[in-house]
C-alpha cells in the first residue's frame, strides 16, 4: 500500500492495484524492500492488533466543515491523534491496521509451525521463518554466504566476461538486476505467453533521483554515495578504494537512468510494447551475450521477445564499451552487497536502515525482525501459509456475500455505462461487451502451487533465498508457450489489497481484504459499499481507464471506442491529470519547495478512485430501495448518504512522514488519502448534496471532472 513503488508488474504485465502494501506479497517486493532492517528479536515482542471499525464518528473533526474539506472532516481527529508508528513511513486507518492484524494472525501460524510442524507443508514454512529469525547464525556467517559471488565478480578481466558473470550469478539464484527478464501474456494476442525484458539495475527509488538537478536531489546523491561507500568499507574495502567503488557506482547508474522510460510512458502499453526476433534483440546490445543469460536460466526456445525499453538496453552496450571493468565490479559487488543487506549481519542491516529507511523515507526505527520475517515468508510461500491462514480467517460465506456484493456493482457500472452522456451507442456496446467479460476471483486460489520442489534449510537463510530466487523463477519461465491459466493469483491470501490485471480483464480481491474495516456485514449497506463497494467499483473501473480501455474484453490491446469518443474521453482524462496536479503531496518549507501530484503519474488510480464512488453509490441505491429503505434515513445522526461516504473516508484516514510522502509523489501511481478523499467527491455531486453543500464552495466547484 505505502511502499516506494515501481511501475509494477506482475509476469511483465502493469498490475493495477488497489493500493500497495510495503512487502507482502512478491509483486510488491520492490525498492523498499531494502528499508526492511533488522532489530534484534528481543526488541519489540508480538502483540495482537484490534480490529479496526468500520464507521467511527469519534475520527470525525467536528470543528472541520465538511463542504470545505471533507478528508479533515472525516479524518481530523483520528489524524491529530494517530501518529506515524516508528517502525512506519505512512499509517493509515484501515489498511495499516488491518496488514498489522493480518500479519500477527500470519506470524502465529509461522511461530507455531517452526516450533511444532504438524504438516510437511508446515515444516517447510516453518522453517523458512525459523531460518530467517535465527540472527545469531546470520551474525556468525558474516559475509560467508555472499563470498562465491563476490569472488566470482572480482576474478573477471573485461567487459566481455560480464555476460558470463550476469549468467552465473543468475544461475546461482544471485538477486543482481541489471535488467528484468520474464513470460509475460503477449499485449496483442493474450492467449500466448511471451517473454519479456526490461530496464532495471538502479539502486534509488526513481531515474529522477539520479538526474534532477534540484537541491533536494543534490543532497540525495551525496548522501547515497556516503551510504555506498560506507557498506563497501564494512564489507572490508579500504575508505579511499571504498570511495571510488561509490563514484563508479554513482556514474554506471546515473547513465542507467538517463536511458531508463519515466514511470509516466511506462503507464502506456504501446511504449513498452516493442516486439524483437532475438536475432534482432541481440543486435541491440551487441556486446552483451545473451545466449549465454537464457541458458543460464533454463528457458524453454523461444524466437521473438517483448523488449519493453529498447534504447535502455542499447544504453547498456555503449556502458559496456565505455565503463572502465573495474566500475563494473564495483557495481556488481554493490549491487550483491545491496541486495542481501537486511540478511546480512547488524552492522550492514544498521547502515542499509540508516539510508534507505531513515534518510530516504523517513522511517524512526528498522521493522521489527518478527514481521519481517513474516513478510519475507508470506513472499516466499505465500500459497503454502495461505492453505491455513484462509481456513481461519476466511469462512465460505464470506466468498458468497462478496459474489453478490461483485454482481450489484457489476449492474451499478452497467447502469452507468448506459447514461453517459458523452459517448456513442456504438462505444457503449463495446463497453458493455467488456464489462460482461469480468471474470471476478474471490478469497483464494482453486488450486494450490506446488512448493515440493523448494529445497528449505533451517540454518541457511541466504541459501533458502538463493533457492526460492530460482524456484520462482522457473515457476514463471515455466509459462512460456503454455496456455494461460486464468486461476493463477498474483497476490497471497493474506494480502490487503485488490488488483485489476487488464490482460485477463479479471479482478482479484485476496481474503486479507475482506476483512473489517473493508468487509463488515455487522454495519449498514451504506458503510459496506463505502468500503468495499468502493474497492470493488475501483478495480472494475481500471478495466476502463486511461490504460485498461485500451484492452478489449479478451485482454488484447486494440482499440474499441469510435475515434470520436476517444477523444472525448482523453478530453475528459486531461480535465483529472490536470485537477490531480494540483494538489499538493508535501507542503513547501524553507527553501524546499512543494512536492506537487503528478496528475499523469496517478491518472489510472484516480479515474478508478472516482469511478468506484460513484458506482459503489449507484449499488447501494439499489440495494436500499431492494430493502425498501432511503438514502435520506438516519442512523446515529447521520443520514445514509453522509455515512456511506464518511466509511468511504475514513478508508483513507493516513499520516506518513515528508520524505515518505515526497518518495511517493514521484514513485507511487496512487494519490494520497486525502486526495482520494478530497478530489473524488468534489467530482461528484451526490456528495455536496448528502452534505448539503452549496456551489462554488471547495468540495462542490462550479465545474468538475467525469470520466465514468
Ligand atoms: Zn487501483
Amino acid at each position: 500500500m505505502n511502499a516506494p513503488i515501481d511501475s509494477i508488474t506482475l509476469r511483465g504485465k502493469q498490475m493495477n492495484r488497489l493500493r500497495l502494501i510495503p512487502i507482502l506479497s512478491p509483486i510488491l517486493m520492490l525498492a523498499c524492500a531494502s528499508a526492511l532492517a533488522q532489530a534484534p528479536a528481543s526488541a519489540s515482542k508480538p502483540a495482537p492488533t484490534a480490529a479496526t471499525k468500520s464507521f467511527d464518528p469519534a475520527a470525525i473533526d467536528k470543528t472541520a466543515d465538511p463542504c470545505s474539506d471533507f478528508y479533515q472532516y472525516a479524518c481530523g481527529n483520528w489524524v491529530k491523534s494517530n501518529p506515524v508508528p516508528a517502525d512506519q513511513t505512512r499509517w493509515a486507518r484501515s489498511f495499516s491496521l488491518l496488514h498489522e492484524r493480518n500479519l500477527y494472525l500470519l506470524w502465529q501460524e509461522l511461530d507455531a509451525a517452526a516450533m511444532d510442524p504438524k504438516t510437511p507443508l508446515q515444516k517447510q514454512y516453518g522453517d523458512y521463518f525459523g531460518a530467517c529469525m535465527n540472527t545469531d547464525l546470520v551474525e556468525k556467517k558474516g559475509l560467508a554466504p555472499l563470498d562465491p559471488a563476490l569472488k566470482r565478480i572480482a576474478a573477471i578481466k573485461d567487459a566481455h566476461a560480464i555476460s558470463a558473470l550476469i549468467a552465473d550469478l543468475a544461475a546461482q539464484g544471485s538477486p543482481i538486476a541489471l535488467f528484468r527478464f520474464e513470460t509475460e501474456q503477449d499485449e496483442k494476442d493474450s492467449s500466448q505467453q511471451i517473454v519479456g525484458i526490461g530496464q532495471s539495475g538502479l539502486s534509488l527509488p526513481d531515474r529522477d533521483y539520479y538526474i534532477v538537478d534540484s537541491k533536494r536531489f543534490q543532497e540525495i546523491r551525496k548522501q547515497y554515495l556516503e551510504h555506498v561507500t560506507k557498506m563497501l568499507v564494512l564489507a572490508g574495502d579500504s575508505p579511499e578504494q571504498a570511495a571510488k567503488e561509490a563514484a563508479a557506482v554513482m556514474e554506471i547508474e546515473t547513465a542507467l537512468a538517463q536511458a531508463s522510460t519515466s514511470r509516466v510512458d511506462l503507464r502506456d502499453p504501446e511504449k513498452r510494447y516493442h516486439i524483437y526476433t532475438v536475432a534482432d534483440f541481440q543486435k541491440l546490445t551487441p556486446d552483451f551475450d545473451f545466449s549465454l543469460y537464457f541458458k543460464a536460466v533454463k528457458v524453454g526456445k523461444f524466437q521473438t521477445l517483448n523488449v519493453a525499453t529498447p534504447n535502455f538496453f542499447k544504453a547498456v552496450n555503449e556502458l559496456l564499451d565505455k565503463e572502465p571493468i573495474e566500475a563494473w565490479k564495483s557495481y556488481f559487488r554493490w549491487h550483491t552487497l545491496h541486495a542481501s543487506a537486511s540478511n546480512l549481519p547488524k552492522a550492514f542491516f544498521d547502515e542499509n536502515f540508516a539510508f534507505y529507511g531513515k534518510t530516504l523515507a523517513g522511517q524512526k526505527e528498522p521493522t521489527p525482525r518478527w514481521k519481517q520475517c513474516t513478510m519475507a515468508t508470506d513472499n516466499a510461500l505465500g500459497e503454502a501459509v495461505g492453505q491455513d491462514w484462509v481456513k481461519k480467517n476466511f469462512p465460505p460465506a464470506a466468498k458468497a456475500s462478496m459474489d453478490q456484493l461483485v454482481a450489484a456493482l457489476e449492474k451499478a457500472l452497467g447502469d452507468d455505462i448506459k447514461t453517459l452522456p458523452w459517448m456513442s451507442e456504438a462505444t457503449k456496446k463495446a463497453a458493455e461487451e467488456k464489462l460482461a467479460m469480468i471474470r471476478n476471483k474471490i478469497g483464494y486460489p482453486e488450486k494450490w502451487r506446488d512448493y515440493t520442489a523448494l529445497k528449505v534449510e533451517r540454518d541457511d537463510l541466504m541459501g533458502n533465498l538463493h533457492r526460492e530466487a530460482i524456484f520462482a523463477r522457473d515457476w514463471d519461465l515455466g509459462h512460456l508457450g503454455k496456455p494461460v491459466d486464468e486461476k493463477e493469483w498474483g497476490m497471497t491470501p493474506p494480502t490487503v489489497n485488490a488488483y485489476y490485471d487488464p490482460s485477463m480483464n479479471d479482478i482479484n480481491f485476496p481474503a486479507g481484504i475482506l476483512q473489517p474495516p473493508f468487509f463488515d456485514f455487522t454495519v449498514d449497506p451504506a458503510v459496506n459499499f463505502g468500503g468495499i463497494g468502493v474497492v470493488i467499483g475501483h478495480e472494475m473501473t481500471h478495466g476502463f481507464d486511461d490504460e485498461g480501455s485500451k484492452y478489449d474484453g479478451k485482454g488484447n490491446l486494440r482499440e474499441w471506442q469510435t475515434a470520436e469518443d476517444r477523444k472525448a474521453f482523453t478530453e475528459r482524462t486531461d480535465c483529472e491529470v490536470k485537477e490531480y496536479s494540483g494538489f499538493e503531496a508535501a507542503p513547501a518549507h524553507g527553501d524546499v519547495p512543494a512536492q506537487m501530484l503528478k496528475g499523469d503519474l496517478t491518472l489510472g488510480e484516480n479515474t478508478a478512485d472516482n469511478g468506484g464512488l460513484r458506482i459503489a453509490y449507484m449499488a447501494l441505491l439499489d440495494t436500499l430501495k431492494e430493502q425498501g429503505k432511503s438514502i435520506n434515513d438516519k442512523i446515529d445522526g447521520y443520514s445514509e448518504a453522509q455515512r456511506y461516504f464518511l466509511g468511504f473516508a475514513q478508508v483513507w484516514c493516513q499520516n506518513q512522514t515528508e520524505q515518505s510522502a515526497r518518495q511517493s509523489a514521484l514513485t507511487d501511481p496512487h494519490s494520497p488519502g486525502q486526495w482520494r478523499v478530497n478530489g473524488t467527491v468534489q467530482n461528484f455531486d451526490e456528495f455536496g448534496k448528502a452534505f448539503g453543500c452549496k456551489q462554488g464552495q471547495p468540495m462542490m466547484p462550479a465545474t468538475s471532472c467525469r470520466v465514468w
